[in-house]
């Protein structure tokens, strides 16, 4: 871990850096209160506190899903040197621990491609000490990893699934297999990981298995989510009828759910509100209106790309090495002024909905996290 301030850190004066708590209390991105470890806790100009980190780990996936990558993969897939190595990943966890994220999710591309990827989550268990350690999975490779990533600390993991037909699974994924994927969801309940689906909506493909998709759920004790379409990358060059608003889906799922229930949706630690079944099981159904009703106000995540690029906001294409820093010898206090500067310049929201503002078309989702 070296000290020296790295040369894209010389413009901002001659102290490079701020030099005490509270000359970093009074820069631009303004922490609002210190943690336990007395570094200043993330926060944004707007009062939006972060707590979890989506870490990609490979932009690569088995899976070409038709509203995330294109036929044949991105243009700009990372080469190997590019990617942050393990250890670089699990210092720069260890450093967002101690600025306040306290929950952890492995994403992609698809995680569970990157070779090694048990050792990579006992790593950052051990080196960040976050106990909060989930994956977002396409859970084709499941099945042989789901046991040993349980025993290193993993908690959970949300599975994409959009259709129990083999067929129109195939279709949406461009190629995967559904047998593979419901293989590696029993096995993911059999080691004990708690476990949801992500199910994203799209009208005219999967929308009349709603119900279907929600039985199924239920019937293992997983909980299903529906994830509104976002104009992002490859799902920009959709058609219109295949965006579903969360109440169109709501309206599919019949009496499972109690229409009046759905004004009253409870917020979960993520993105998504859930609504609670009619029958008063307890059991629930998540929605991530993204498009619908945008939830920026209360934005609590950042995302590390597989490249070591911070991004403060999913929908921007606003980056800042976190990488590049590192290799020069950044230190830790340099590295954490960095990502306060990055969360300064955040904007309030994402514009999907905008005329004028169209950058979120250009972000890849497979390349940034999801
Ligand atoms: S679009 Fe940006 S601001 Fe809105 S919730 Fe996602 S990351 Fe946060």
């Amino acid at each position: 871990m070296g000290t020296s301030v790295p040369r894209r850190l010389a413009v901002l004066g001659s102290h490079g850096i701020p030099a005490s708590r509270d000359e970093l209390a009074s820069a631009a991105s303004a922490p609002a209160a210190f943690g336990s470890s007395g570094w200043p806790r993330l926060t944004d100009t707007l009062g939006r506190r972060y707590t979890y980190l989506r870490l990609s780990v490979t932009d690569r996936c088995d899976f070409a899903c038709v509203y995330c990558m294109p036929p044949g993969g991105e243009a700009e897939h990372a080469v190997r040197p590019e990617l942050l190595s393990f250890e670089e990943a699990a210092r720069l966890v260890a450093l967002f621990a101690q600025l306040g994220i306290d929950r952890v999710r492995f994403t992609g591309g698809e995680p569970l491609v990157r070779r090694d990827i048990v050792r990579l989550v006992e790593l950052v268990r051990r080196q960040s000490g976050v106990e909060r350690l989930v994956m977002t999975t396409n859970g084709s490779r499941l099945s042989e990893l789901a046991h040993a990533l349980s025993e290193v600390g993993l908690t959970g993991v949300n599975v994409s699934l959009d259709s129990l037909d083999a067929g129109r699974f195939a279709e949406i994924t461009r190629g995967g297999s559904l047998a593979r994927v419901l293989a590696g969801i029993h096995a993911a309940l059999d080691a004990q990981l708690e476990v949801k689906l992500n199910i994203v909506a799209l009208g005219g493909l999967n929308d009349g298995e709603a119900a279907r998709l929600v039985d199924w759920a239920w019937s293992l004790g997983i909980t299903p989510r529906f994830i509104e379409l976002m104009p992002l990358g490859e799902a920009s060059n959709l058609s219109a009828e295949r965006f579903l608003p969360w109440a169109t889906i709501a309206s599919r799922l019949g009496k499972r759910i109690a229409p009046e229930q759905a004004g009253a949706a409870v917020a979960g630690q993520g993105p998504a509100n859930y609504v609670f079944a009619s029958d008063g099981s307890g059991r629930k159904v998540g929605f991530i209106t993204a498009v619908s009703s945008e939830f920026c106000g209360s934005c609590n995540r950042v995302r590390l790309t597989a490249r070591g690029d911070l991004r403060a906001c999913l929908a921007s294409r606003g980056a800042v090495s976190l990488r590049d820093a590192l290799r020069e010898g950044a230190s830790d206090r340099e590295l954490a002024w960095q990502i306060h500067r990055a969360l300064g310049t955040k904007l309030p929201g994402h514009f999907f909905t905008s005329a004028e503002v169209d950058e979120h078309e250009q972000v890849g989702m497979s390349l940034v996290g999801g």
